[in-house]
Formats: C-alpha cells, sequence, structure tokens
C-alpha cells in the first residue's frame, strides 16, 4: 500500500543550547560546558522525523530573512521535506533557548520570532488535498491551527494535534482532532488537573482518563511518558481502550525533541497505514534513539535504524 501525503504545518526554530550539570535555580548563574546552534522547531522536528522514517512530509511554516531561517530550510529540504510552502518574512526566525543537564533533562524558552506571523490565510485548502495525514502543534498562533484542523478535517486526513507547548484550545479544534498527543504535564492541563495514573497503574485507572478525553471530543490520545514510555488510550477500541507500550531501554543523553520525534513516527506510520498501537510502538523506538544523541533533528533516527531494534 502506498503511503499517504503527510501535511505538517506549524514552527520552525534555532535551538540555541546550553550544556550543564544541572538546571539553574532562579537568580542564579552556572557555568556550562558546550554551546549549540541546531535546527529546531516542533513542526520542523516532527517533519524530519516523519520524513527520515519513509513519510512524503509537505511543512508549511515561516522563516526570516536571516541565516537560522537558511539553516532550517536546509536541514528540512536535507531530510526530503518538501518546504515550497515555508513563506521568508521579515520577522526573524523562532528562537528556542534551552538548558540540558547531565540527566539529559531540559528546560526551555522560545520566542515566535517568524512563526508568530503564520496566519490561517496560510492554510490554503489546496495545500491540503490528497493529505492522509496532518500533524499541528501549538507553536503558531492557535487561530492558524484551526484554520489547518479544518482544513486537514475536509480534506479527509486524520488530524494529529501536539497539545505542545500547552494552551487551552476551542471545543471546535478538540473536535475536529483525530488524534492528540500529550505528555502527561499537558495530559492533566487540558483535563483541569486530572493527575495521570502511574505507567504501571491497572487498565481500570487509565479509563478514567480516557472517559475524560472522549468527554473533551478526543476519543484516540497518545500521552508520553519519558523514559516510562507512553499509553495509547483508544475509546473507539472497545476491548483494548488502554494499551501501554513499554519504553525502549537507551542511555538518553539529551531528550529535547524526543517527543517530537514520536509525533513525526506516528504520523509517519499512520499514513502508512499502521493501527495507532502499532504507530505508538515505532515511535517509541524512534524517539528512545532520538534521545541517544544530542540536538533534535540532527539526533532523529532512520527507518533503518529503527527497524534494526524492532526486530
Ligand atoms: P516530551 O519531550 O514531549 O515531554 P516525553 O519526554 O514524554 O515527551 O518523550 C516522548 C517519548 O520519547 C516517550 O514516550 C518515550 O517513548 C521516548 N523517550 C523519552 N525519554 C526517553 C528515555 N529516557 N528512554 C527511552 N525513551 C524515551
Amino acid at each position: 500500500m502506498k503511503a499517504s501525503r503527510i501535511v505538517v504545518a506549524g514552527s520552525l526554530n534555532a535551538d540555541l543550547t546550553i550544556y550543564t550539570e544541572r538546571l539553574p535555580s532562579p537568580g542564579e548563574t552556572l557555568h556550562g560546558h558546550g554551546f549549540a546552534i541546531n535546527p529546531g522547531g516542533k513542526s520542523a522536528n516532527q517533519a524530519v522525523s516523519a520524513a527520515r522514517l519513509g513519510g512524503n512530509v509537505t511543512l508549511l511554516g515561516a522563516v526570516g530573512s536571516d541565516s537560522n531561517g537558511e539553516m532550517l530550510l536546509a536541514s528540512t529540504a536535507g531530510a526530503g521535506v518538501d518546504v515550497s510552502h515555508v513563506r521568508r518574512v521579515s520577522e526573524p526566525t523562532g528562537v528556542a533557548i534551552i538548558s540540558v543537564d547531565a540527566r539529559g533533562e531540559n528546560s526551555i524558552i522560545i520566542s515566535a520570532g517568524a512563526n508568530g506571523t503564520l496566519s490561517p490565510a496560510d492554510m490554503n485548502p489546496e495545500l491540503f488535498n490528497g493529505a492522509g495525514v496532518v500533524c499541528l502543534c501549538l507553536e503558531v498562533p492557535l487561530e492558524t491551527v484551526q484554520a489547518a484542523a479544518q482544513a486537514g478535517h475536509d480534506a479527509g486526513a486524520s488530524v494529529l494535534l501536539n497539545l505542545s507547548p500547552y494552551a487551552a484550545i476551542t471545543t471546535e479544534l478538540a473536535q475536529l482532532s483525530d488524534v492528540l498527543l500529550v505528555n502527561s504535564h499537558e495530559a492533566s492541563q487540558f483535563l483541569d488537573g486530572f493527575i495521570m495514573p502511574a505507567p504501571d497503574a491497572p487498565v481500570a485507572a487509565w479509563l478514567g482518563a480516557v472517559e475524560k478525553f472522549a468527554g473533551r471530543g478526543l476519543h484516540q490520545v497518545l500521552v508520553t511518558l519519558g523514559a516510562a514510555g507512553s499509553m495509547v488510550l483508544d475509546a473507539h477500541n472497545i476491548d483494548n481502550p488502554v494499551v501501554r507500550i513499554a519504553p525502549t531501554a537507551v542511555d538518553a543523553v539529551d531528550t529535547t525533541g524526543a517527543g517530537d520525534a514520536f509525533t513525526g513516527a506516528v504520523a509517519a506510520r499512520l499514513a502508512a497505514g499502521s493501527t495507532l498501537v502499532e504507530a505508538a510502538r515505532y515511535a517509541s523506538v524512534a524517539a528512545a534513539l532520538a534521545a541517544t544523541k544530542k540536538g533534535t533533528q540532527t539526533a532523529y533516527p532512520s527507518g533503518t535504524e529503527v527497524d534494526a531494534i524492532l526486530q
């Protein structure tokens, strides 16, 4: 079966990363060890992850007319992503200031820059024709995300919404989303403080989360749990509404962008016809491999590398 086209609409950022023993407390100054500027931004990362895993990906976004913009166009196009609809604008390219500690944990501040100019008018329905999967995150204006979700829905695509960085969304956007991707913090924020059960909690405990998401119009949800793996919550799957995906054991050196590697991999596998559980299993391996190297896009695995572990 031929895989369907994936449209990723959203952000591209230059990641300015400092490596440090531990993350600073408020008011504290620390000596880091090492600095890097790498291509990033959730949507660019997701597009690269999907393309490296064999997806046919079109990226809709905006970058500045600066060297960071050049770097991002080169990295995404280099991974095989169609960037002909990434606009060059006068605002600076989006930037993320990232600190990564010795355990691979990170803290991040982003400045939207050009991403803030991506508008509903950029989500031309013609660009979504023939798309099987549309992949969205919240690093661009919410009305733009909603326009993209609508265009994807109207084109008959599966709309994947990565609710990150967390923001409250409209009921309409929730209902336009076929699959929600969240980490446990975002999941709790979305469900008004409902705490996610432990990964190994009985299915009955997770059914509470399935019901709460369904009550908000989300019937298929992937909850990522960092080193503890992920959960597939699927209210449509009467026999198996809760499936735990065990983590792939790796020596993590930088988990920045692991969630994006996961989302891109889910998009690639759904576009290729996998079930949600199959896609999550595959994505779990792809994201774990991404955590074994520094950086985001530059750390993402190929399909061959993922297949070698899945054998
Ligand atoms: P986010 O970066 O969005 O917060 P997570 O930290 O939950 O996302 O990571 C996304 C996915 O990446 C996890 O569900 C898991 O599959 C994988 N992952 C992240 N950290 C590790 C790790 N230390 N070991 C193995 N897999 C990991």
